[in-house]
């Protein structure tokens, strides 16, 4: 199929983030014909779900099942998020090629959500690296710093801590560390210098944009971290999750938007719009009645469309 390089990845974390911030659950045949459909139109690296008690979000309860489906697919990168030690043992025993670790940058925000200060999050995500050393040392690890653009608990996160914590899950083993906009308060502006000066300290480590759609600037995001050299972006179909705030607001980048906005830039992101409205349709079907997002898809392509990505068409 694919036979040019893409310009950049898009990892849709719809199937995680997004379905664990909904109250339906998705029966677990209907996210095996989502990721299915999600694949087919060119997606590389899907988040499928998270290892947490079921108890505590049932929507994820069928998380091993949903990854040893999804690992039938060759070539897909197949990630699931992991709070702790216990989540990473049964997302290694799943299967999974790679592990995102959440580590609040706001003190007040990992206090509120772990229960952990920032060094026992940092604890944790050495003692998973051990785990994976151990049992699956092909897995790689990416840590995920939440809140770096902001907090709605303390306000401002000073950026001199943001990136002092990068540095010490770099130290702690991770493969990578991105900066995630979970309350959607960045700027264009911030994400620039943000992720300049995350590179400056950890190289080419720096993993993932993982912007929100919150105030309407998901997009302006995702170009500003694109121009200063972020090649991965995390995004979900149809703007699932992310804890939106405003009512009608998106909470996650949407894929759909994302994906029209760097195709129609002339990059190659792999990925066919075509086939992604068309798995936008098995997502609707999988929640009835929940609102999903998206400009594009509401839009519909322009006249002459002729998307450069080479699995158009095939
Ligand atoms: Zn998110």
């Amino acid at each position: 199929m694919a036979t040019e390089i893409p310009d950049l990845l898009i990892s849709e974390v719809g199937p995680r983030d997004g379905l664990q911030s909904i109250k339906a659950i998705m029966p677990t045949a209907d996210k095996f014909k989502w990721i299915d459909a999600l694949v087919a139109a060119g997606l590389r690296e899907i988040e499928v779900g998270s290892f947490v008690p079921a108890s505590h979000l049932p929507q994820m309860a069928d998380t091993a099942l949903v990854v040893r489906h999804a690992l039938q697919h060759r070539g897909v990168t197949i990630m699931a998020l992991v709070p702790n030690r216990r989540g990473a043992a049964a997302a290694l025993e799943a299967g999974v090629h790679k592990l995102t670790i959440p580590v609040s940058a706001s003190a007040a925000h990992s206090l509120a959500n772990v229960r952990k200060t920032r060094e026992q999050m940092v604890e944790e995500l050495y003692a998973i690296v051990q785990l994976r050393d151990a049992i699956a040392p092909g897995v790689k690890i990416e840590a995920g710093m939440s809140t770096a653009f902001g907090c709605t608990l303390q306000g401002a996160v000073p950026e001199d801590e943001v990136i002092w914590l990068a540095q010490q899950c770099i130290a702690a083993g991770a493969d990578e560390t991105g900066l995630s906009d979970t309350t959607g308060m960045a700027n264009p502006a911030q994400v620039r210098r943000l992720f300049n000066k995350l590179r400056a300290a950890i190289g080419v480590k720096c993993g993932a944009a993982h912007l929100h759609n919150t105030r309407g600037l998901g997009l302006a995001n995702c170009l500003a971290a694109y121009e200063v050299g972020v090649r991965t972006f995390d995004s979900s179909q149809g703007g699932i999750g992310g804890c939106p705030y405003a009512p009608g607001a998106s909470g996650n980048v949407v894929t759909e938007d994302l994906v029209f906005m760097f195709e129609a830039m002339g990059l190659n992101t792999g990925v066919d719009l075509e086939k992604l409205f068309a798995a936008r349709l098995l997502l609707q079907a999988g929640l009835p009645g929940e609102p999903i997002y998206g400009m594009t898809p509401e839009a519909g392509l322009p006249k002459g469309w002729l998307q450069r990505s080479p699995s158009h068409g095939s």
